[in-house]
């Protein structure tokens, strides 16, 4: 790419500084790609970044996604030799439950995900108790999955790995300024027109989360994305279970939780999801009503949690797909503008290989060390939606999908 000298040039502009966009800002810069400046108009990690509940699992029901996530595996397990820094991780396994209807689906994926080498297998009821004494199976349930290699990371220290480890590589980071509009003409991008100015560059990657939808709009571009409330609530351990516990997707009860420290349990429901039409305006908390139903449903599960005490909360917005997959790829009709938008609740731990596929799709037209195009924007041409024929999850579930 030409490399621009002067401060108003860039060859990559990328407009947010989430997950997505430093996970970029990182691979362009070990390609040496020119002078890349991300743009932050808050801080770091004030998006859904900063509020992730931070899992990190390949058992998606195509294998589109869980390519994602297994590329992005490695990072996880790899990240101080790959990124520099730390991001926390702990595999400390998931435990996957569905209900009895749909175990044939769970068996069905598991075969392929297996075959792409994900590490996951089938483990009786009666076993479970052996990985995590505390958790209660009911009767009609026979089996669960048990994915070794998930577990979770710190979303704030992987982001802060990648801001530093691209900008030691020359990356530029312009925190506290905001994008106001993309500039093209006859569709070829020119720049970004900023709250501090014009920067002109011939790429343009919007990461910007939930402010995708602003920068979108005077384009012509409308994705379908929801702005997305979810919430998450951590309790104490009682007393009776002292033993760590692996992550678990719960597909019976539509909740997932973690472990987090060595004394709480990190918790979300799908009932605690809500799409945000009009103005944002949301609480950063939880309401007690919804901490109570959350330890309701953990205590399903966790029959010690029944009293458990409520440690903290906290409340986080994404941005929501028509079909609840993250779109990933070029923007047409524009040439020079991409974006990584409608994460859907789902998009941590797949963002160190969206970051690497973003790259070679911007330097060399196609990503090849993962499949981006079933992410593309332009799928909502199609007629049918993107629908998993093997799926557990609800119908519109996000970070339990
Ligand atoms: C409560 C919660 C729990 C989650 N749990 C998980 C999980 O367990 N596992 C998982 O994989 N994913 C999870 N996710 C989803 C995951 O956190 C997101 O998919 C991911 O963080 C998205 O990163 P991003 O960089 O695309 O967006 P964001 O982190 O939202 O970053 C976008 C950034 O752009 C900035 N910005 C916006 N507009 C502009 C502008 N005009 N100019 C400049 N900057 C701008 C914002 O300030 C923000 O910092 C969760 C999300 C939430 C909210």
């Amino acid at each position: 790419m030409t490399k621009h000298a002067s401060s108003d040039c860039a060859d990559v502009v990328i407009i947010g500084g989430g997950i997505n966009g430093t996970s970029l800002a990182f691979h362009l810069a070990r390609e040496k790609a020119g002078k890349i400046v991300v743009l932050e108009k808050s801080q770091l990690s004030t998006g859904a970044t900063g509020k992730s509940g931070g899992l990190v699992r390949c058992n998606y029901t195509n294998e589109a996604e869980a390519r994602l996530a297994l590329t992005s595996l490695e990072y996880f397990q790899n990240w101080e030799g790959i990124v520099g820094g730390s991001c926390g991780f702990d595999p400390c396994g998931l435990v996957v439950i569905v209900p009895p209807g749909k175990l044939a689906d769970l068996k069905h994926n598991m075969s392929w995900q297996r075959a792409m080498g994900i590490p996951i297998r089938l483990i009786a009821r009666d076993e479970v108790n052996q990985i995590d004494s505390s958790m209660y199976m009911e009767e009609s349930i026979d089996y669960v999955g048990f994915e070794e290699s998930a577990g979770y990371a710190d979303p704030n220290a992987a982001n802060y790995s990648f801001m530093k480890a691209s900008r030691d590589l020359g990356a530029e980071y312009r925190i506290g300024t905001g994008a106001v509009r993309i500039v093209h003409s006859n569709n070829q991008v020119q720049g970004v027109l900023t709250n501090q100015g014009m920067i002109h560059s011939p790429v343009v990657v919007v990461a910007a989360g939930i402010g995708a939808n602003r920068l979108f709009a005077p384009l012509g571009l409308d994705l379908g994305l929801t702005p997305t409330l979810t919430r998450i609530v951590t309790f104490r351990w009682t007393p009776e279970r002292t033993q760590r516990h692996p992550t678990c997707m719960d597909y019976v009860h539509n909740t997932w939780f973690r472990p987090t420290s060595e004394s709480c349990t990190l918790m979300g429901s799908e009932s605690g999801v809500r799409p945000i039409h009009g103005r944002i305006r949301t609480s950063e908390s939880v309401p007690d009503h919804l901490i109570r139903e959350y330890r309701e449903l953990l205590a399903r599960r966790y029959p010690v949690m029944n009293n458990a005490n409520a440690r903290g909360n906290w409340a986080g917005l994404f941005m929501t797909s028509p079909d609840s997959r993250p779109v990933i790829g070029p923007l047409e009709p524009y040439s020079g503008l991409y974006t990584v938008a409608g994460d859907s609740g789902t998009s941590f731990k797949t963002a160190p290989s969206i970051g690497k596929g973003l790259s070679e799709l911007i330097l060399h037209g196609k990503a090849s060390t993962v499949d981006l195009s079933p992410f593309y924007a332009s799928r909502f041409d199609r007629v049918q939606p993107w629908v998993d024929s093997h799926r557990y999850s609800q119908d519109n579930a996000t970070i339990s999908r």
